[in-house]
Order: structure tokens, then C-alpha cells, then sequence
């Protein structure tokens, strides 16, 4: 049977992280969300799509009374666009209210890790923040791409932070970004500094810097900040609630007669001894809830290697005709299943096309890669 089926709209958009790393892994699934734009049904609030964004969106609420006021809000608005969906769906099949399991054991989460930073990892004086969850778009070329006939194309990336290092003898800009990760934070570094990430957002941060010039003096991309959060095994439960000690006396048993002290819990989970209770179960297991490692970056921002990746996610990008036929799949399996997840298009891969357009009605939705939407579905924004 010939591969043909072509949904009534197909997109092109600039490449990002994930359509790049989406590519290179496979060809159709890069399809699938880049090229048609299909979105799980489940992931229909953004807010709830992976650990790794309610995490950066926790993080990036300042540490001040407004601060705190506003990630209060956001977080009952998040609940409440869940439950609403709940309301309309009636949730037949139990994700949502999965997601909002989901949802408030990582705000605990997330929140533990902004306390934290506030805490213990402020940044020094003299490092200067220049931007926060910046989008940044850009055009490059070189002489490679006009020789093989494409003038020019664009990139986008976000920029979780770029900071300048402002002491006169050391002045430079650094990009600063974490990653959580529940496993030791080797296996989370190893090849970082290669990765299209870290690459990426170097010619992100030139961009920015060349659209907004420091204003005493220009300075160099020096490297990449990385925090790694070691994610707790504990989740906020029933032994988060406050609890009173009273003394009680054993009535039976060899102890009999003894008396003991007994915690008796009262309320609903705390936050606030979430956090107590995190921070003893890092010291019990004598690990760091947060490591920083700088990564100098080496060499020119754009090599032939990354360039040769750049022009082939490029290709499938603009390929005329978006059909399967011309979108492989990954034959070695290895990204069928990712982070313990199975692919999201699994179930279109593993069918026959003529039953594709009634799967792709019931199970996903449209959405244009080229809207700032689009970039909350991403699901490779964190390094699990
Ligand atoms: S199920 Fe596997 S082959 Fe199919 S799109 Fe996903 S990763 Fe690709």
C-alpha cells in the first residue's frame, strides 16, 4: 500500500531544540509534531505537559512577597484549568486528574527548589542577570549553506537566563540553565557540552547580544552554566501534616507499662515541612539538591558537525511533500520508548494509514508550530 496520507494542513517553522533533537532521532515523529502539527489530547494543558516546564515556571516567580502572590495564583489557575477540562471531558480514561496528581506533586517539588536557591544559591553581586526567559529568534548562514543553495534560515531557542560576570578582569556573559534529574548528575553531564542545547543557546546568546548590546562595552559567550537538581524520591504526603507529640502509655506487650511518644498528625500536607522533610532526606542520603557546573565553550559557535545537522533538520523541515514516505522511522526502536515513556504517536506508526485520519480525530490536536504555543508541548526541555 502507498504512504500518502497528508493531513488538510502541514507546517514549516523555524527549528528549535526540540524539532532538531526530533529529527535526528526520528524522521517521523519529527513529521507527526513539526510537520503536522499533532499534539496528544492528554497534553491539551500545556501547564501540565512535562516536570521539567512547571519546574522553570516555579522557578522563574521571584522570591518576594508579589512573587510568592503570583505563583499562588498560577498555580489555583492551573488546578483550575485542569479540573474544568475534567468538568467538560468527564476525564473517561483518568489522565487528567493524573495530571493534577502530577501537577501538585511537582509544584512541591518545584517549590522545595526555589526556596532553596533563594537560600543557599542567590547569586553573587557582582553577576548581573540580562534576561530571563528570553525568546530569541534569529537567521544565520555560511558559505556551506549558499553552496548548497539555501541563503539563509531561521532558529529559535529561549534563553532561561543570561548573566554577565560584570568584574573588570574577568568580564564575560555566561548562559545559565538547570536540568533535573533524579540520577547521579554524571550521567546528566556527560556529552553536555557537544549537545545541541548547549550549542543552541550559544548562538542564542550572541544573537541576543547582538541585538542588545551591553551598554558599557561588549563581551564575550564565555560558556554555560549548568544546575543540576537532584530530584527527591519523597513526594509531598500525609507526613507533611503538622503533628502534635503526645506521651502515651503501652498497655500491653513486653513494653508494657512503658511510656512512649506518639506523633499525632493533624490537617492537610504542608509545604513548609515538605521542605524540612526534603532537606533531611538529602542529608540522610548525602546528596547535593543542587550542583553547578560551569561548561566553557571551545572553539567557533558553529562547526561543520553542528552545521551539517542544522542543514538536514532544515531539509525535513522544508521537504515538499510531508508523507510518511519520505519520513522514515526509527527502525532501531531506541526512541519508540524515551525517559520511560512510549512515543506519542506510537499508535499511528503501529496502524495501517487508512485507519490514520479517525485515530488522528480522536486522539490529538493541531497546533501550529509556528505559534509560541507550540513551544509549551515540547517534551525534551528537561534531561530526565
Ligand atoms: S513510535 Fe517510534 S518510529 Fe513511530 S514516531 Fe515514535 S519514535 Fe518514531
Amino acid at each position: 500500500m502507498a504512504y500518502t496520507h497528508t493531513p488538510e494542513k502541514t507546517f514549516s517553522a523555524p527549528l528549535r531544540q526540540s524539532s532538531i533533537s526530533e529529527c535526528l532521532r526520528c524522521k517521523r515523529c519529527f513529521m507527526f509534531r513539526h510537520r503536522w502539527g499533532l499534539v496528544p489530547k492528554s497534553m491539551s494543558v500545556p501547564t501540565a505537559a512535562t516536570r521539567g516546564r512547571i519546574i522553570h515556571a516555579v522557578l522563574s516567580f521571584p522570591v518576594t512577597p508579589e512573587g510568592d502572590k503570583a505563583l499562588t495564583d498560577w498555580k489555583a489557575g492551573t488546578t483550575a484549568a485542569l479540573e474544568k477540562l475534567i468538568a467538560e471531558t468527564g476525564d473517561p480514561l483518568g489522565t487528567l486528574a493524573d495530571q493534577i496528581a502530577h501537577f501538585e506533586n511537582t509544584f512541591a517539588v518545584a517549590a522545595m527548589f526555589r526556596s532553596l536557591m533563594a537560600e543557599k544559591f542567590a547569586p553573587p553581586s557582582y553577576m548581573q542577570t540580562l534576561c530571563t526567559e528570553e525568546p530569541v529568534s534569529f537567521t544565520f548562514t555560511s558559505p556551506e549553506l549558499q553552496a548548497a543553495n539555501v541563503p539563509v534560515f531561521t532558529l529559535s531557542s529561549r534563553l532561561d537566563r543570561l548573566v554577565l560576570d560584570t568584574r573588570p578582569d574577568s568580564r564575560s556573559v555566561w548562559v545559565r540553565d538547570f536540568k533535573t534529574t533524579e540520577r547521579d548528575p554524571v550521567q546528566t553531564l556527560t556529552g553536555y557540552a557537544y549537545s545541541i542545547q548547549c550549542r543552541l543557546y550559544r548562538m542564542a546568546a550572541e544573537a541576543y547580544l547582538a541585538s542588545c548590546p551591553l551598554p558599557d562595552g561588549a563581551a564575550d559567550v564565555t560558556g554555560f552554566i549548568l544546575d543540576v537538581l537532584r530530584l527527591p524520591s519523597i513526594t509531598l504526603s500525609a507526613a507533611d501534616r503538622d503533628f502534635k507529640v503526645v506521651n502515651k502509655t503501652l498497655k500491653s506487650g513486653p513494653r508494657k507499662g512503658e511510656t512512649v511518644a506518639e506523633k499525632i498528625y493533624y490537617g492537610e500536607p504542608k509545604l513548609a515541612n515538605y521542605i524540612n522533610r526534603c532537606a533531611e532526606w538529602y542529608d540522610n542520603n548525602q546528596y547535593d539538591a543542587i550542583q553547578s557546573y560551569p561548561i566553557r565553550y571551545i572553539g567557533g559557535a558553529l562547526d561543520k558537525e553542528f552545521l551539517s545537522v542544522l542543514y538536514t533538520a532544515h531539509r525535513y523541515m522544508n521537504i515538499e511533500e510531508p508523507i510518511s514516505a519520505n519520513f522514515p522511522r526509527d527502525l532501531t526502536r531506541s526512541y519508540c520508548v524515551n525517559y520511560g515513556r512510549v512515543c506519542d504517536y506510537y499508535g499511528l506508526c503501529s496502524s495501517d494509514e487508512a485507519a490514520w485520519p479517525s485515530l488522528i480525530e480522536t486522539r490529538y490536536t493541531v497546533v501550529d508550530p509556528n505559534t509560541a504555543d507550540a513551544e509549551l508541548y515540547d517534551v525534551h526541555h528537561s534531561i530526565q
